[in-house]
């Protein structure tokens, strides 16, 4: 049995945490808060069931809504039958804490950030780094991301009151933010409602503040959402690198090795954005490379990891298509609606085949 300590106790970090405690290993994972962090929080109707039957943990917020939308700013779109569910953050990371302390896993929430001095404090020898896009990653893993390879997303999350809406999700594909943006419904009046993309290539001067009124303008006259409260939204960072594997897993310092999981290691789909089943899977595959000696075996580790990311959130297809979405080329919105009016059903399909928070290779 072997102790570890886990820096970053939401989806990742709570993922390496429950599987290396059902291995028998002591865990200790430091938290700075139960909160609502910038999040879409949509996942899998079949991640929601597996949290249930294999962990017992039941979301009560989380919402399937009737169909998902994709479409684009003029108002040209397909439908598709919801294939996940949405919930808040801070539920999610709420009940997983519960679940761990009611396994007996050790958690502490510091209630606020810990300074890499402070981490290096509570370190094991082997220390999982789990703070996903934040300075502790940075210092920690020396990870030092491409800008390119990262995108800028605002959000409000939060109950409405003013609104009314269909009970579809609605996924917009934008070629001016060569991103995307989103409107989740919840549970009641709960609604999760941003849009993001690769700072890098907008023009100067440009407001996140003013684009995401613009965007409400736009799902108000093209899909009939009507939200008039005033929103608060929060911006956010997300490492979306194509190529995950330039980037460090892991990184000695101080005589400590500092292991990667989730969006530390930018994990999250490519294009989509999703990271919290990646983030999950990175956590088992951290287990499961643990050694006889109890020693996580980093080159075990990547080789698992990259395997399973490979064939689940970052296929070739997917970097292909992120490519060709994150970049500024003539008539890409009609280039993507024909492929996902031709292609919607095969791209579900294939996509829901490996689901993308389980292990499917060794
Ligand atoms: C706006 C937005 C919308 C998104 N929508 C979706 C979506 O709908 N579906 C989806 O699958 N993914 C979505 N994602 C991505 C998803 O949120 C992440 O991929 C996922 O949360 C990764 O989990 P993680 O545990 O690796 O990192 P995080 O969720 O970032 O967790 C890191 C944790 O570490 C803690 N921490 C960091 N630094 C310190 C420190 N110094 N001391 C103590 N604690 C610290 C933080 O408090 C945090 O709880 C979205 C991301 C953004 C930004």
């Amino acid at each position: 049995m072997t102790e570890f300590t886990i820096i970053g106790g939401n989806v990742a970090g709570l993922s390496a945490a429950f599987h290396l405690h059902e291995l028998g290993h002591e865990v200790h994972v430091y938290e700075r808060d139960i909160w609502n962090k910038p999040c879409g929080g949509g996942f899998t109707i079949d991640f929601h069931q597996y949290l249930q039957e294999k962990w017992h943990v039941y979301l009560e917020e989380a919402h399937q809504g009737r169909d998902v939308i994709v479409g684009l700013p003029s108002g040209k779109h397909v439908r598709l039958k919801s294939p996940f569910v949405v919930t808040t953050r801070k539920e999610l990371q709420k009940k997983l804490i519960q679940k761990a302390k009611e396994l007996g896993i050790e958690i502490t929430l510091t209630g606020k950030r810990l300074s890499f001095k402070e981490v290096i404090e509570l370190c094991t020898p082997q220390t999982i780094i789990a703070t996903g896009y934040s300075k502790i990653t940075f210092q920690a893993l020396n990870q030092k991301w491409n800008p390119r390879d990262v995108a800028h997303i605002v959000r409000f999350d939060g109950i409405v009151s003013n609104a009314k809406y269909p009970d579809d999700h609605i996924v917009i594909i934008d070629s001016k933010v060569l991103g995307y943006g989103w409107f989740f419904v919840g549970d009641g009046r709960h609604v999760n409602v941003g849009i993001g993309g690769e700072t890098k290539s907008l023009p100067r001067g440009f407001s996140w503040k003013q684009y995401f009124s613009e965007f409400l303008g736009m799902l108000e006259s093209k899909y009939e959402v009507y939200i008039h409260d005033d929103l608060e939204i929060k911006g956010w960072k997300l490492p979306l690198p194509y190529d995950k594997w330039k980037y460090s897993i892991s990184n000695v310092q101080n005589g400590i090795e500092f292991i990667g999981v989730g969006d530390a290691l930018g994990l999250a789909h490519p294009l989509l954005g999703a990271g919290i089943e990646p983030a999950w899977l990175s956590g088992k595959c951290l287990a499961i490379a643990v050694d006889t000696k109890g020693q996580i075996d980093v080159n075990k580790y990547q080789k698992i990891l990259r395997k399973n990311i490979e064939v689940t959130s970052c296929r070739k297809i997917d970097i292909i298509l992120a490519k060709l979405l994150r970049k500024p080329i003539p008539k890409k919105n009609a280039l993507t609606y024909y492929t996902l009016k031709f292609l919607k059903e095969k791209m579900l399909t294939e996509m829901l085949k490996k689901p993308w928070y389980m292990l499917h290779e060794t």
